[in-house]
C-alpha cells in the first residue's frame, strides 16, 4: 500500500533522514519505533506532505506522492494525527471534526462517519460544543483521532499518541487503534512506548539518526535481546 524507498530528507543543514525505506502492507498495523531525535516524526511529515524528500520515493496505492502538498495527500486517502494532537483550541468538539472532513463533498458520507466517530468515541459525544482547549489530555487526543478520521483515510499516520496519558488512558487508546484497524483502516504508528507499540503491531521498524537499522515481526522484535536492551528497559 505504501512503499518509502531510500528517502532523505533536510532540515537545512541538518540530515535527519539518511536513505531510510519502509513499507506498510494493506490491513496492518506498523510501528516505527526508536529514540528521541531519531527522526520518527520526520518521516511521518514527509509521507504526509509537510516535508520534501530529497531523492528517493514514496508511493501509495501505486502513485508517486512525495512532494504533493499536504491536502492532495489527504484526498489520497492518507490522514496524520499529529504529535501533541493540534486540536484547535478555540473551536467546538463539532466544528474540529467538522474540519477534518474538508476535502469532502459528500454530506451523507459525511454524516455518517461523525456518527461512527461518536460511537467510537462516547467522551466526545457528550462534549460535542465544548471548546477543544478545555478537553482533558485522552480527551484531545480522541479528538484528534477523530479528526483525521473525518477524511475517512485508508492509511492512518499516528505520532505518539501515548505522549503525556496516564497508563490507563493508553490501554484505552491502543485498544480503540487496534479497532480502528480491525474495521478496515491500515495504521502507520510512530511511538516512544515501544512496549505498547509492540504489543498492537503487525510488523515494526526501528530508526535510530536517521536510518532503519532492524525490521520485521513485532513479535519477534519484542523478544529479541538488543531490542530489549534499547527499547523495552532490559
Ligand atoms: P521525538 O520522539 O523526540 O519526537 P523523533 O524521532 O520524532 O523524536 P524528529 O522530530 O523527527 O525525531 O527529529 C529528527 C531530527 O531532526 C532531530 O535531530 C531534530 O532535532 C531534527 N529536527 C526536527 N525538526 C527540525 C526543524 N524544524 N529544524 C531543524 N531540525 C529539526
Amino acid at each position: 500500500m505504501l512503499k518509502i524507498n531510500d528517502i532523505n530528507v533536510f532540515y537545512g543543514a541538518i540530515h535527519a533522514i539518511k536513505g531510510a525505506s519502509l513499507e506498510v502492507n494493506e490491513g496492518e498495523i506498523v510501528t516505527l519505533i526508536g529514540a528521541n531525535g531519531a527522526g520518527k516524526s520526520t518521516i511521518l511529515r514527509t509521507i504526509s506532505g509537510l516535508l520534501k524528500p530529497k531523492g528517493g520515493s514514496i508511493e501509495f496505492e501505486g502513485r508517486d506522492i512525495a512532494g504533493l502538498p499536504a491536502h492532495e495527500i489527504v484526498k489520497c486517502g492518507i490522514s496524520q494525527v499529529p504529535e501533541g494532537r493540534r486540536i484547535f483550541a478555540e473551536m467546538t468538539v463539532l466544528e474540529n471534526l467538522e474540519l477534518g472532513a474538508f476535502t469532502r463533498k459528500d454530506k451523507d458520507g459525511i454524516k455518517e462517519d461523525m456518527e461512527m466517530v461518536f460511537n467510537r468515541f462516547p467522551r466526545l459525544k457528550e462534549r460535542i460544543s465544548q471548546l477543544a482547549g478545555t478537553l482533558s489530555g485522552g480527551e484531545q487526543q480522541m479528538l484528534a483521532m477523530g479528526r483525521a478520521l473525518m477524511s475517512r483515510p485508508r492509511l492512518l499516520l499516528l505520532d505518539e499518541p501515548s505522549m503525556g496519558l496516564a497508563p490507563l488512558l493508553i490501554k484505552e487508546i491502543f485498544a480503540i487503534i487496534q479497532d480502528i484497524n480491525k474495521a478496515g483502516t491500515t495504521v502507520l504508528l510512530v511511538e516512544q512506548n515501544a512496549n505498547m507499540a509492540l504489543s498492537i503491531a503487525h510488523r515494526a521498524y526501528v530508526l535510530e539518526t536517521g536510518r532503519i537499522t532492524l525490521s520485521g515481526d513485532a513479535k519477534e522484535l519484542a523478544a529479541s535481546e538488543d531490542v530489549r536492551k534499547a527499547y523495552l528497559g532490559g
